[in-house]
């Protein structure tokens, strides 16, 4: 299906910093065929041919997303495994909330030239959020809705296993709500004194009915209710990046639905597991669970 696409798809050769929400580490690189240059001005432009110019858009920590530019063609590799490129050089990696600070990235082009960027994870402190007074149930839940969290389960992995050509995820994430953050990625959950997996979202919270907007462009995957999550929309952002909102009150999209940067999916509300209106914003890779707050800036509006 046809997408239109802001202006703000990244649909030059590389990132530009001005334009991006999340140049807190971007830089262009250069292969070693010449001295190792690292540099924040992502508008130089590099004439010799034995130059491979990378450049990476995101924050270089633990539970980033990172969106990265490669010469078309050049074959991207994280710690030793293959990463997905699109036709335009374009990819994308993740590194989990626990994941090793070491990492090695390596272009690699066709005449076998390769630059290699050993990359430095900035360690995160993730707090410990205390919450108590949730019904016994959903904490612990109950024999009988074991096989629905099972069913949950496998649908939201299923919503999630695409692997789309959408390139959606190159453009500028906007907040899919107005309100305040009221929870972050990471943190550890102690639920009625129980401690439990960690956060993976950024909650914003406001008025039940208050509207949820699309981030950036995407196909809808899972319009559902779920046991924990209750209304649960995601959305597919193209090459494995999938949103995942929860607690929703209401969804106005269906599965299968386009829906374009800004447009209201729906609105918020505390169904599920929650203990008050607020939107539960989650970004994937795949499986893997990454901070939204690494792919946009500042906090929504209030
Ligand atoms: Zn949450």
């Amino acid at each position: 299906m046809p997408f239109t696409l802001s202006n703000d798809t990244l649909r030059s050769s590389k990132f530009h910093v001005t334009r991006c929400v999340v140049a807190l580490s971007a830089a262009v690189f250069m292969s070693s065929a010449v001295a190792a240059v690292e540099s924040n001005d992502q508008s130089k432009v590099f004439s010799s041919q034995e130059q491979i110019e990378v450049a990476l858009n995101g924050k270089f920590t633990q539970g980033a997303l990172l969106r990265g530019q490669a010469p078309v063609g050049a074959k991207v590799m994280l710690n030793g495994e293959t990463v997905q490129t699109n036709h335009e050089g374009k990819f994308v990696v993740g590194f989990e909330r626990e994941a090793p600070l070491q990492q090695t990235l390596i272009v690699e082009l066709a005449n076998g030239n390769k630059w290699r960027r050993d990359i430095t994870l900035e360690k995160r402190e993730y707090n410990i959020q205390r919450i108590d007074g949730l019904e016994q149930k959903m904490v612990t839940p109950p024999a009988e809705v074991t096989a629905r969290i099972k069913k949950d389960n496998i649908n939201v992995a299923n919503a999630r296993s695409g692997n789309s050509d959408l390139d959606a995820l190159f453009t500028r994430f906007e907040w899919p709500a107005k309100g305040v953050i009221s929870g972050v990625y990471g943190s550890q959950r102690i639920l009625n004194g129980v401690p439990k997996w960690p956060h993976y979202g950024v909650d914003i919270a406001n008025e039940t009915g208050t509207p949820v907007y699309a981030p950036v462009d995407g196909v809808v995957t899972m319009a559902d209710d779920l046991y924990y999550s209750g209304n649960t929309l995601i959305l597919d952002h193209g090459m494995r990046v999938f949103s995942t909102f929860l607690h929703m009150d209401t969804i106005t999209v269906e599965v299968g639905d386009t829906v374009e940067q800004g447009e209201q999916i729906g609105t918020i509300g505390s169904t599920g597991r929650s203990t008050g209106p607020h939107l539960d914003w989650r970004i994937n890779l795949g499986k893997t669970r990454l901070d939204p707050q690494t792919i946009i800036t500042g906090a929504p509006e209030q």
